[in-house]
């Protein structure tokens, strides 16, 4: 988790894995605040992932089958993915009432949100949660690599805090592109 999402990241047992599917047998993530007495601290948000979540959740085992509604990747994948809406809705603290973030996989052929590298893309600010999410998943899906296309959204912005993501999350991929090419030159990154 920290390769991918840096630090600090919410304590992960503030996340609770349940075996629910919301609409149409998709996973999905939300943050409503429940208390299991069995537990020290109150589970802040919880990724419902069907039958997955009895899987081994690092595994590369293909998460098709667990769902209503098939889905492509890897179970990993899928976890990786939620993290990411856990990651929107930590970042965005502050924001009252609950949303739901519905998944969907960015590697399933017949997503609509399957991003394709190439071209020019805007802010990480101007991209939808799912986007946001699928961008994720892909780039750990293909192995976290630093020359994947979609790594400065990664570097700069999800692994980023405080000023840092703000100021980073409204610039285009282009920018971000300099930046990174910029931390290269005085060897960090
Ligand atoms: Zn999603």
């Amino acid at each position: 988790m920290r390769r991918v999402f840096g630090l600090p990241f919410p304590y992960l047992d503030t996340v609770g894995i349940g075996d629910g599917l919301g609409y149409n047998g998709q996973p999905w993530t939300d943050t409503t605040p429940l208390f299991d007495p069995g537990l020290s601290k109150q589970l802040t948000y919880q990724i419902n992932i069907g039958d997955a979540a009895r899987e081994d959740l690092t595994s590369k085992k293909l998460a098709a089958g667990c769902f209503v509604r098939d889905i492509n990747g890897t179970v990993s994948d899928l976890l990786i993915h939620e993290m990411t809406h856990v990651w929107q809705y930590y970042t965005r603290g502050g924001i009252t009432g609950r949303f739901s973030v519905w998944a969907s996989s960015a590697v399933a052929p017949d997503s609509s949100y399957s991003p394709v590298p190439g071209g020019s893309w805007g802010s990480w600010d101007s991209l939808d949660v799912e986007l946001q999410a699928s961008i994720v998943e892909q780039w750990y899906h293909n192995g976290e690599r630093k020359p994947d296309f979609w790594y400065p959204y990664i570097r700069l912005v999800l692994q980023s805090r405080g000023h840092a993501l703000t100021y980073a999350s409204g610039l285009t991929l282009n920018e971000l592109n300099r930046d990174l090419a910029s931390l290269r030159v005085r060897n960090v990154d």
